[in-house]
């Protein structure tokens, strides 16, 4: 079901911009290359093996991230509720190779829309193991004014560049109007017995 409807809000925001566009020409072969002749979505294809990944975007921190957060891959703790999510995915550089030993920290709302300001609830920090996985046992975040769904993230790889970025939830009303909303940083999610699984790959450069 979030495919599809990742599909009709692609679909539904891209010919929304189609009607807005002030280069109709160049706008419209591109609207036919994405959206084919007859209008259906046509997926952009996945990579080669061997063709680079794409790096994963970066976007603002925000104003709520707090450095120093502790070592943690679960915030279900005492005074969180909410739907039980496992985040989970790989780090990798852009020729596929995972990335071991990769700083993660993760930050959210909580399942009521609030940071915690003054500690650590639903704040913490882990390395990508030798295969390149990490894992957060979590809760989908609640909302707040002005964001859809969301969860933040901050990356680095042993020496590398520090990349923050968000990750968003389909088939979320909200993601139509927040501007900071980027399509390639959708979570994939699944429901799963217990909650929600949520997976996501990063790419981060090296140097
Ligand atoms: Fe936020």
């Amino acid at each position: 079901m979030a495919g599809s409807n990742r599909r009709a809000f692609s679909r539904r925001k891209f010919l929304g911009a189609l009607a807005t566009s002030a280069a109709p020409l160049a706008f419209l072969l591109q609207a036919r290359a994405i959206c084919g002749e007859k209008g259906q979505l046509v997926l952009a294809p996945t990579p080669a093996a061997g063709e680079p990944l794409k790096l994963t975007p970066e976007e603002t921190a925000g104003p709520f991230f707090r450095p120093d957060s502790p070592a943690k891959t679960n915030f279900r703790e005492p005074g969180v509720s909410g739907i039980p999510v496992k985040l989970t995915g790989f780090v990798l550089d852009p020729k596929r190779n995972p990335i071991s030993g990769a700083l993660l920290d993760f930050w959210h709302a909580d399942d009521r829309g609030e940071y915690d300001l003054g500690g650590y609830r639903c704040r913490g920090h882990q390395f990508s193991n030798a295969g390149g996985r990490y894992a957060l046992e979590t809760v989908v975040p609640g909302l707040y004014p002005g964001r859809t769904r969301h969860y933040h993230v901050r990356l680095q790889a042993a020496h590398g560049p520090i990349l923050a970025t968000q990750l968003y939830f389909p088939a979320e009303a909200r993601n139509d109007t927040d501007s900071l909303f980027r399509p390639d940083l959708l979570l994939n999610v699944r429901k799963s017995a217990s909650g929600v699984v949520a997976t996501f790959n990063f790419v981060l450069e090296l140097s």
